[in-house]
């Protein structure tokens, strides 16, 4: 388990397999975060966990808690391997698969001098999925799961202008592929070159594919649209007998006690599971139809978003100044209040510093802080409005919507 050193303790990543954490593991996180850390749970942009202050005494007792859980590796130096997103609605067929690609790399011992930050997306075509964080690598499924198309260093293409898939490989030969596919990274990449984008960047993406075998693809293929709103909510599942209510944490953060009433409603009203999404939200899948307003009631009564009309349903902030030492601003505190100002509910992302950790893709609107409580304004990556207060940046937000 990585834990690293943030402002406010130890930072502990908790990587799930497909964002899934079943019940006794979530009792298990919502224990060890509280007994070893400062009780707060972050969920990430890529369907993981996080726990912020832990003690520089209690790693050793986080990391057998993890593992005693279930939700340690397969392979020690493995950890960082696990990064392989889902749709939290993924088959079993396409976790399957996934996790077979998982154990692979995991038993590749040359496979572990990937950055963790190496990125992966397995795709079913599923109707809620993220599409637009880009990947080192990135699979998605075609003829009913019998292919797959593949593409690196970019998301799969779903709007006009995108990127073509680069080719096709059948479903029983896409373990192999990604590893022959890793192991040419490996061996190709300089010391400096971590990420698929900083390869191909120097040798071009035609020597890199010379290395692999597969089909062509039509180039006019386009992944099948989402629709990012089946994120909140009540909904069927594909199986129709089941429903599911999905929910999103204000600012990505959860405490030990809301998780543990999480894990017991997905135990006495679901199948005992929780499915952590890239929205830095939960689903609770399983739920019978009867039961599922009264789910949807306890998330709510939880301080969980469940409607996309919540003015926190589409702001995202990184940890800010009570947790991060480069942030120049509280950015946790400056989202609540412009929460509560923003007229129309644009997407905004509030960033301490430049790095803009909260998000794995642009957003529309960026806030960059340069002090407390004042922020650079990015519109579509154009700077409009510098060195602005919350209160300016809403009116500015306001003023253009009311111009448009
Ligand atoms: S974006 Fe900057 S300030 Fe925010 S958490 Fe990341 S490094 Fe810290």
């Amino acid at each position: 388990m990585r834990i690293v050193q943030a402002r406010d303790g130890g930072l502990a990543r908790l990587r799930l397999a497909g964002g899934e954490l079943h019940a006794h593991a979530a009792h298990a996180v919502a224990h060890a975060a509280v007994r070893c850390g400062s009780g707060v749970i972050e969920l990430t942009n890529r369907a993981n966990l996080q726990l912020r202050g832990i003690r520089a005494d209690a790693h050793a007792e986080l990391v057998d808690l993890a593992l005693n859980a279930g939700l340690g590796p397969q392979a020690e130096g493995g950890d960082d391997l696990r990064n392989v997103m889902l749709s939290p609605l993924a088959s079993d067929a396409t976790r399957g698969l996934a996790a077979a690609i998982v154990t692979a790399m995991q038993s590749d011992a040359a496979l572990h001098a990937l950055s963790p930050k190496f990125a992966l997306q397995v795709d079913g075509g599923e109707r809620l999925a993220m599409l637009d964080h880009p990947h080192d690598l990135w699979l998605s499924a075609l003829d009913d799961g019998a292919r797959y198309a593949f593409g690196f260093a970019g998301s799969m293409p779903h709007r006009m202008n995108d990127s073509p898939a680069l080719g096709s490989i059948a479903r029983e030969r896409v373990v192999d592929f990604v590893l022959a596919a890793l192991r040419a990274f490996v061996a190709l990449a300089s010391n400096d070159e971590h990420r698929m984008r900083d390869l191909l960047a120097r040798i071009g993406v035609t020597r890199f594919l010379a290395m692999l075998s597969f089909d062509p693809i039509d180039t006019a293929w386009r992944r099948a649209p989402v629709n990012d709103a089946l994120r909140l909510g009540a909904h069927p599942m594909p199986d129709g007998a089941h429903g599911y209510v999905g929910a999103q944490t204000q600012l990505g953060r959860l405490d030990a006690a809301t998780l543990d009433a999480l894990a017991d409603l997905a135990s006495t009203h679901a199948q005992g599971r929780l499915l952590m999404t890239p929205w830095q939200g939960v689903l609770v899948p399983g739920v019978m139809p009867r039961h599922a307003e009264h789910v949807l009631d306890r998330m709510n009564a939880l301080g969980l978003i469940t409607r996309a009309d919540h003015p926190l349903a589409r702001l995202i902030a990184c940890a800010g100044s009570s947790g991060c030492a480069k942030s120049r601003a509280d950015t946790k505190a400056d989202a609540h209040r412009l929460a509560a100002l923003l007229p129309v509910h644009d997407d905004v992302h509030l960033s301490g510093c430049e790095r803009s950790c909260a998000a794995a893709h642009p957003v529309a609107n960026t806030l960059i802080a340069v002090s407390p409580g004042r922020y650079d304004l990015y519109v579509d990556a154009r700077l409009v409005a510098p060195n602005v207060s919350i209160e300016e940046a809403a009116a500015w937000l306001a003023r253009s919507h009311a111009d448009a």
